[in-house]
């Protein structure tokens, strides 16, 4: 579904994106974006998650704070 809204940006250089459009995609308080360029257009997409050592996307869990495959946590246990 196309939206339109209007945002000002504000003096630290934040905008808020409207609470129908987090809804709409699922977005939650925490979820990592990712903010491309298209010429003059700005494109905000969720980003997946991957494993910050392999850099997989799936298995993905929370690890003492940092998104980590199984199969790394695995190695880090033996570690
Ligand atoms: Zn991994």
């Amino acid at each position: 579904m196309a939206y339109t809204s209007y945002k000002k940006i504000d003096d630290v250089g934040r905008v808020v994106l409207p609470k129908d459009v987090r809804e709409e995609l699922g977005l939650r308080i925490n979820d990592m974006l990712r903010i491309e360029t298209e010429n003059d257009r700005i494109v905000i997409t969720k980003a997946e998650e991957s494993c910050i050592f392999c850099g997989k996307s799936s298995g993905i869990k929370r690890y003492m704070g940092k998104t980590v495959c199984e199969s790394c946590i695995k190695k880090l246990n033996k570690a």
